[in-house]
């Protein structure tokens, strides 16, 4: 394999795996706004009938009245531990895309100043190599380097000036 076939290898592996990482991250953020949801309305349903209890009964339900205040207060406290140990969860997840996220975009900044695809349709670089051509000025030779670059669509490069066409276009 050449070095391009693997570095562009290794591209495609990392978007991959950032595609995998979005995904994962979509469904904590389902499951935790779900979670929250669910008991947002357990606690609403809970608060109504105490309300309701309030106004039609005296003494005699007070007891039962307690022990609700007393579940509707621990199912706060567990929301808010869920919530915190999601919080955690996300922001380890959010850093991680970040930190892959930079270092794609450094990836990318690196393709196009390396000329390593095709200006107009991003095909690969297949060919890149220099040779020598000689010139005469003013009575003397001089030699200098040429690069001959070649990519997989058929858009060719010779001396950075266009010599065939990109073939998607
Ligand atoms: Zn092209």
């Amino acid at each position: 394999m050449s070095n391009d076939v693997i570095f562009f290898t290794q591209i495609a592996s990392i978007v991959g795996f950032i595609f995998a990482l979005f995904g994962i991250y979509k469904l904590l953020i389902q499951q935790k706004d779900s979670v929250i949801q669910l008991l947002k309305e357990q606690l609403q349903a809970k608060n109504d009938q105490i309300i309701e209890l309030k106004s039609t009964t005296p003494d005699s339900l007070s007891k039962s009245l307690h022990e609700r205040i007393a579940i509707f207060e621990s199912e706060i406290v567990r929301l808010k531990l869920d919530e915190v140990n999601h919080k955690k969860e996300i922001e380890e997840k959010e850093n991680t895309v970040l930190k892959v996220r930079e270092l794609l975009l450094e990836l990318a900044g690196t393709i196009e100043n390396e000329g390593l695809m095709c200006p107009d349709c991003n095909a690969p670089l297949s060919i890149r190599t220099h040779h020598p051509v000689f010139y005469e000025m003013n009575g003397r030779e001089y030699e200098t380097e040429v690069e001959f670059a070649q990519y997989e669509c058929g858009y060719t490069l010779r001396d950075e000036i266009e010599e065939s066409p990109c073939g998607v276009k």
